[in-house]
């Protein structure tokens, strides 16, 4: 008889998302005061917990033109780095656009897609972003799609149906080989940058569907794709996140600033991770 297959344990990935901040001498700051607080705190682990902790993820995701010069500190720090945007063209007459083939020339690993920014203030449609993680996807990349709902959309009771949507056209043309390569974030516009986190147990329930979504699209290799929670995270509440059993981890834009408070957060996201896989 077959023994019973342990259950897939996914990475925590903490992330974050500077948006359209920080100067490269600021960027360069940040990173050598994170980095201190990184050596330091993982110098203090035992020899299990530094490799159980190899496959923790801290990802950021600066402006384009910070990922080369800081890719060598990135690194040597273990810190993935990704871009916040691609073009849906590969090349050719797009003045202004960046590709995703550049974006990994330069450095990255990761492309967010489907920002809520994007899609608010820039315009983008679904269709406009499965366009994009393609692009990502045959680039090499890792993708971070990032799904949520508008509080007009949650009050109207149509969560599911807008999550159902935007993760159903934006992984059409996805492979499920694919999924080792693809995160998903599930990010209430209304919590975005408000300073209005979105409450736990609505997040639990928002992930179940997502996952039971994904499962649908992607079939069992759905389990190798880590779901992260974004908006308005910050040290104070992350831990309320990072211990649903749905989510593995939490994309931080405003509080990912300060390196000082990031650190907090990679801390916790750390030991939520060894509690993991501990065992
Ligand atoms: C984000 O930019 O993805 C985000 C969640 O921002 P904030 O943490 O500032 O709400």
């Amino acid at each position: 008889m077959k023994p019973p297959s342990q259950p897939f344990r996914r990475s925590v990935h903490i992330a974050a998302n500077w948006k359209l901040n920080q100067s490269r001498a600021e960027a360069a700051a940040w990173m050598r005061e994170f980095v201190a607080h990184l050596r330091q705190g993982w110098d203090e682990l035992s020899p299990e917990s530094a490799r159980l902790l190899q496959t923790f993820r801290i990802l950021i995701f600066p402006t384009l033109t910070l990922i080369e010069p800081l890719q060598e500190m990135a690194r040597r720090a273990r810190i993935e780095l990704g871009a916040q945007d691609v073009s849906r063209f590969e090349r050719g007459a797009y003045t202004g656009e960046v590709a995703a083939w550049q974006v990994r020339e330069v450095g990255a690993v990761w492309a967010l897609v489907g920002h809520s920014e994007r899609r608010r203030i820039f315009g983008e449609s679904d269709e406009v972003v499965a366009e994009k993680l393609g692009r990502v996807l045959d680039a090499g990349l890792r993708g971070m799609l990032l799904v949520g709902e508008t509080l007009k959309e949650r009050e109207a009771g149509r969560t599911e149906e807008v999550l159902r949507r935007q993760l159903s056209t934006a992984l059409e043309g996805v492979e499920p080989a694919d999924a080792i390569r693809l995160a998903l974030a599930y990010e209430p516009v209304w919590a975005v940058g408000t300073g209005r986190n979105a409450d736990p147990e609505l997040v639990r329930e928002a992930a179940a569907f997502i996952r039971g979504v994904l499962e649908e699209i992607l079939g069992e290799d759905a389990r190798f794709v880590p779901l992260l929670y974004g908006g308005s995270v910050n040290p104070e509440n992350l831990l309320g996140y990072l211990v649903l059993e749905q989510l593995d981890g939490a994309l931080i834009g405003g509080a990912s600033l300060d390196p000082g408070d990031f650190w907090e957060m990679v801390k916790l996201g750390a030991a939520v991770h060894l509690r993991r896989f501990q065992g």
